[in-house]
């Protein structure tokens, strides 16, 4: 078991202050810190902190697979680490975006193989062949957009905002109101001219200052968030798109999974993110990068979704709360330490006997492994190599880790 010092990936939506203040280091920060890779990712991989001086993640895993991921996870997945965990804090939406399932991904990238198209080139939706189910649990709150809304919902919502101009989509959304309808709405707008959108975005925004301003409060999120994406993407079809999204306020500990299709925007907050070990995108506005929109039209999931549904179940078991998703390539569960747990050895064995990372997030806890023991305050990381759990964890004050594992 070794101190994992995550990859700090800064990207313009970052925050000058939650990473910084989570692990410890001055803020505000020069560059707006976006994510703190936790994993092997050849991108970017964390570093391990080992007697003899840092060393990388992916090596430490090459050059010793069977006892850093363990023979049953080598089975499945061969010599590489199946997920990727992260934190992630977002001071600015980040782009409206869905990943692809398992076959579009083989499919995808293969297609994009035979174009010729480097891997590295910004037009590349499919950098990898996996797919990239992800789950997000929330540190603080945190806000977001994902899966559209069930329809008449939807309708109402359009309503409620009383812009002419909308009647015809209105009307096209009502006619038919199921994913057909959706999809029809959806690519008609993330088609639709530039100047065309140019007039009915502003509209819009107009009818939520409208909404907001009459004192309604039933659609006032929805509203807000509309406005918050106009400023920064004027004209976006995204605006747009982003009415028809459930919009999901998550307190600290609450999960939203994100399974192949979902259509989705993180907006606001910091969280733990737990993903298949991919990078495949594909997006859907609100950003200046490259959007393919047939090719998200091809991956698009338009299966209304009540938000209670991407929320994973979690059910506490002794010390530990698991959140339960699909996902093969990872489990994540929270474990906590308080009242009688408190100065005892506790036990936290793993549903799955492959490797863990683990994040530390309230107070301070010693873990022993089978054959090492490290202190971890809030905001530290490690790694268990597979030979060397199962854990178990002290603390004389409340303390609280997550911890991502191979899924079973
Ligand atoms: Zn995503």
């Amino acid at each position: 078991m070794d101190v994992l010092r995550g990859a700090l990936r800064t990207y313009a939506w970052g925050s000058h202050t939650a990473i910084a203040e989570f692990t410890g280091r001055p803020s505000p920060t020069p560059h707006p810190e976006a994510e703190l890779w936790l994993g092997a990712h050849p991108g970017d991989p964390a570093r391990l902190e080992g007697d003899g001086g840092e060393r990388s993640l992916l090596d430490t895993i090459t050059a010793d697979p069977e006892g850093q991921l363990g023979a049953a996870t080598r089975e499945r997945f061969g010599d590489a680490l199946p997920f990727l965990a992260k934190v992630l804090a977002a001071e600015e939406p980040l782009s409206l975006q869905a990943h692809p399932s398992a076959e579009q991904a083989m499919e995808g990238f293969a297609r994009e193989d035979r174009l010729h198209i480097p891997i590295s080139a910004p037009i590349r939706n499919y950098r990898d062949r996996s797919h990239k189910p992800e789950l997000l649990v929330a540190l603080g709150p945190f806000e977001a957009l994902a899966g559209f809304r069930p329809v008449a919902r939807s309708i109402e919502l359009l309503r409620a905002l009383t812009v002419a101009d909308l009647d015809p989509f209105v009307n096209l959304l009502a006619g038919q109101a199921d994913a057909d309808g959706l999809r029809a709405l959806f690519t008609t707008w993330i088609t639709a001219p530039q100047a065309d959108l140019d007039v009915l975005v502003p509209l819009v925004l107009d009818g939520a200052v409208t909404y907001l301003r009459s004192g309604a409060t039933e659609f006032a999120r929805e509203a807000k968030t509309a406005l918050q994406l106009g400023e920064l993407y004027p004209g976006d079809a995204g605006v747009l798109a982003a009415l028809l999204l459930n919009r999901i306020s998550l307190a600290a500990g609450e999960g939203i999974y994100l399974p192949a299709g979902n259509l989705h925007a993180y907006l606001h907050g910091v969280g733990f993110e737990v993903m298949a070990n991919s990078d495949n995108v594909l997006r859907g506005g609100l950003t200046p990068k490259h959007v393919d929109v047939p090719e998200l039209l091809r991956v698009l999931d338009f299966t209304p979704t009540d938000e209670s549904a991407l929320r994973p179940r979690s059910a506490r078991e002794g010390i530990e709360t698991v959140y339960d998703t699909p996902a093969p390539e990872f489990a994540v569960s929270l474990l906590r330490l308080d009242g009688a747990d408190l100065g005892h050895e506790m036990d936290a064995p793993s549903r799955h006997d492959g490797p863990q990372v683990l994040l530390c997030t309230e107070g301070s806890v010693q873990v022993h492994g089978k054959s090492s023991v490290l202190t971890l305050d809030r905001g530290a990381a490690a790694w268990v190599a597979a030979d060397d759990g199962p854990i178990r964890l002290v603390a004389d004050q409340p303390a609280s880790l997550f911890r991502a594992t191979v899924g079973i």
